[in-house]
């Protein structure tokens, strides 16, 4: 069974996918930040013995580790934001694309500051 591709813009099948991007896309396997614990403490020089029996080690390897969540928090709102202006842009366009606000596909009244 083939199941179509939820996007922001609304379902995609397999067919569509295909025709869009004729050339596999390429997956990253060893993007080093999948595992940023083990980034952290190789930039920091600290293993996880030191992190556990040293406070000052805890303490910069749990505020570089902020710094990490925090960071993907604001790309993960980021990247919302700019799917949203996208998509309203499309609508602005007369594209039937759907609110990604309330779901419409008829005229709303969104904005992007409604984001
Ligand atoms: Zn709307």
């Amino acid at each position: 069974m083939r199941r179509d591709l939820e996007t922001p813009y609304g379902p995609l099948s397999a067919a569509t996918f295909a025709r869009l991007f004729p050339e596999p896309i390429v997956r990253l396997l060893d993007w080093p930040w999948a595992r940023p614990l083990t980034v952290i403490l190789s930039a920091t020089r600290w293993t996880i013995d030191d992190v556990v029996s040293d406070p000052a080690a805890a303490r910069e390897v749990r505020a570089l580790w902020r710094v990490w969540t925090d960071a993907r928090r604001l790309a993960a709102e980021i990247e919302w934001r700019n799917t949203v202006a996208e998509s309203l842009w499309w609508r602005e366009m007369g594209c039937p694309v759907p609110c990604p606000l309330c779901g419409a596909v008829e005229r709303c009244s969104c904005t992007a500051d409604s984001a």
